[in-house]
């Protein structure tokens, strides 16, 4: 080989090496479907490449996610719950504000907001009074114990997980008093974040 060509085969070799990864070629390497020579382009284009670097990862954190998806069951369970949630915790704001309007000054401090969804799997009981504010949850379907809601009040974010509290009972509460029970304006609201099924539920098909 004359050096003419030696060097053009070196430029060739740099510009294959400093070219980014297609989304076909890194889909190719994560799963091990590539020749040897791509497998080295890549490797060695990924050492010194930020960009391609950051999607890969990027890539490897969907993959590893999409496997740990819920069942469409798991998801229509998970997203009707939210949905009887987002409606009953409306209708607690609706009501403070009613109940807050109506209010005397010098009448003691304590409103209580009962609500339960239509077929009556889920109720809840939220207490406010001088001391604080209670948000209690509960269940008669056994299968929800494990059932985490995190939960905002205002800007404050409670976690609640559903435990076992009577024999025929699953729920959980959060608590707001003192320091943080000063932070919250007069017109707080609440709402759900986010419902995260018990791993049973999630896993059933
Ligand atoms: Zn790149």
């Amino acid at each position: 080989m004359s050096d003419l060509q030696d060097e053009e085969v070196e430029k060739a070799m740099k510009q294959l090496m400093l070219a980014h990864i297609s989304d076909d070629e890194m889909g190719d390497y994560h799963d091990e479907a590539i020749d040897d020579f791509g497998r080295a382009r890549v490797k060695a284009h990924l050492r010194r490449c930020q960009i391609c670097l950051r999607k890969y990862e990027r890539m490897q954190r969907i993959l590893a996610a999409s496997e740990n998806l819920e069942s469409a069951s798991a998801l229509a369970a998970r997203m009707q719950l939210q949905q009887i949630l987002a409606a009953g915790l409306i209708a607690v704001v609706i009501a403070r504000a009613r109940r807050r309007g109506a209010r005397m000054a010098d009448e003691e401090f304590r409103e209580v907001y009962d609500w339960q969804s239509e077929d009556g799997m889920l109720r809840w009981h939220v207490v406010e009074d001088d001391s604080g504010i209670v948000a209690r949850f509960w269940s008669h379907r056994l299968d929800l114990e494990g059932l985490q809601l995190i939960i905002n009040i205002g800007s404050l974010t409670k976690e609640i997980t559903f435990k076992r509290v009577a024999n025929d009972q699953v729920g959980g509460q959060a608590r707001i008093e003192g320091a943080e029970r000063q932070q919250l304006p007069d017109d707080w609201q609440l709402c759900v974040e986010s419902v995260t099924l018990p791993e049973q539920i999630k896993n059933s098909e």
